[in-house]
């Protein structure tokens, strides 16, 4: 079987791709290992910066986004007794970001894609390897019903997320990898009860770190920091909901509605980047090339700016006629850049320079909020650094236009 664009994973990445290059006429099939039930399923992000939402409404899957998501035009933070609100419009010409769970994008962009346009996913298909990634016909060879099958491509989109199989199918002398795991973990819960506040309180503890998130106006998402190695069985929902108001300033905590579980789970914190991002005619886009750890509400929105990249060069090169790089024998890497060198040619280090400002955020931020160590002067610092932030303007709005997203960088 051939198609144009071969996408393996139907997470975010995977779909939003599809989906973009669809409404240009350009075929792709999506390779996906999980049932769509299970996909569609998966509870994650919640925060969508502005890119991202723009991104959704141009692939015709943001209307009930912009009908039942929620605008926050602030955060707040809340440390040493104190909750201090960070204005985004006010800190950065009058942006905001939305409240919209990453399951409810994914269900839009399946309708969208795969009911509505009959975009074609193949569900419980593993991929195996990409081979001939640096040829003009990459293939994908995967299983399905207990068969090995081949998909050939003129391009292979690895969108398979951290565990996937496409970055793996390159030898480790090509691939470049920064890691750090963070010695703790999130302990998460998803309740219908209505939030404490109606925008996000990240709280900095001398007891750990918690966050007050929202997926809509009757059901919350809430955090707290957690030992790297607890399990979700050592937590009662009462046990939860006691340690989440020790952690908050005591007007928040006195507002929490407590309620039982529609889910809970812990999850690790990891920063993680490989590089480059593109080799020959496969691409990695999304948690495949990189991981954030969630306390800047980052992953996801670098998996829509990758794609907002990716699909721009690829809809140059259907459109335009532009020549690919394998072609043309010029890469990034050779260091002969042509005037006419396509996107493609400039996708990773283009992807890569809006990653490692959101992987710096992201640490920089998770570092500002949680407890590392019992180190009385690890503390005095991180609460005289917010004290700092928060009473001066040019720290209010550095974390006001990291929250929000920085821009994408338009191409001429
Ligand atoms: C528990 C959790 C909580 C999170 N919370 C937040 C948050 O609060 N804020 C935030 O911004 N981000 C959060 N993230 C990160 C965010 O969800 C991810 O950045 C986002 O899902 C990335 O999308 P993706 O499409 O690149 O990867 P994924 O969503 O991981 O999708 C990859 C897809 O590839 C499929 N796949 C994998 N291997 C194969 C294979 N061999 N063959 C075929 N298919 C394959 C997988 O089944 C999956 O469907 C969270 C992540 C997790 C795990």
């Amino acid at each position: 079987m051939r198609t144009q664009v071969g996408i393996i994973g139907s997470g975010p990445s995977g779909l939003l791709l599809a989906r973009l290059l669809q409404l240009q006429g350009i075929d792709t099939v999506i390779v996906e290992s999980r049932s769509r039930e299970y996909v569609a399923g998966r509870i994650r992000a919640g925060v969508i910066e502005q890119g991202m939402a723009d991104l959704l409404r141009e692939a015709r899957a943001g209307e009930r986004m912009d009908r039942e998501g929620l605008i926050h035009e602030g955060i707040n933070i809340a440390f040493d007794g104190r909750l201090e609100r960070i204005d985004f419009p006010k800190h950065t010409n009058g942006k905001v970001v939305m409240v919209y769970g990453q399951t409810e994008i994914t269900h839009d962009l399946m309708k969208a894609h795969i009911d509505e346009a009959g975009g074609i996913v193949y569900y419980e298909a593993s991929a195996v390897r990409v081979d001939d990634y640096d040829t003009k016909s990459p293939r994908i060879i995967y299983e399905r019903n207990g068969q090995q099958k081949e998909l050939v491509c003129d391009f292979v989109a690895g969108c398979d997320g951290f565990h996937g199989v496409a970055r793996r199918s390159i030898p480790n002398n090509k691939i470049t990898t920064f890691e750090r795991t963070y010695p703790f973990g999130w302990l998460g819960i998803l309740s219908d009860v209505p939030p404490v506040k109606d925008e996000l309180i990240y709280a900095n503890h001398e007891r750990g770190f918690a966050l007050c998130s929202m997926r809509s106006h009757t059901r919350s998402r809430y955090y707290v920091q957690c030992e790297i190695d607890d399990k979700v069985e050592n937590w009662t929902d009462d046990a939860f909901w006691e340690e989440l108001c020790r952690r908050l300033p005591p007007d928040a905590a006195e507002n929490v509605t407590t309620g039982p579980r529609l889910e809970m789970s812990i999850t690790p914190l990891h920063s993680f980047v490989a590089e480059p991002m593109r080799f020959g005619r496969l691409f990695l886009a999304g948690d495949a090339a990189h991981i954030v750890p969630p306390t800047g509400a980052k992953g996801l929105n670098l998996a829509a700016s990758d794609i907002y990249y990716l699909s721009r060069a690829l809809l140059a090169y259907y459109k335009d006629k532009r020549s690919s790089p394998v072609d043309k024998r010029s890469t990034p890497q050779s260091g002969s850049v042509d005037k006419r060198t396509d996107l493609l040619d400039r996708y990773s280090e283009t992807a890569l320079r809006r990653v490692w400002k959101a992987i710096r955020f992201s640490w920089w931020y998770t570092s500002l909020l949680h407890k590392f160590d019992d180190d009385p002067l690890s503390r005095r610092l991180q609460i005289s650094e917010l004290d700092y932030l928060t009473s001066s303007d040019a720290g209010r709005t550095m974390i006001a236009e990291n929250y929000v997203g920085l821009p994408y960088e338009k191409f001429e």
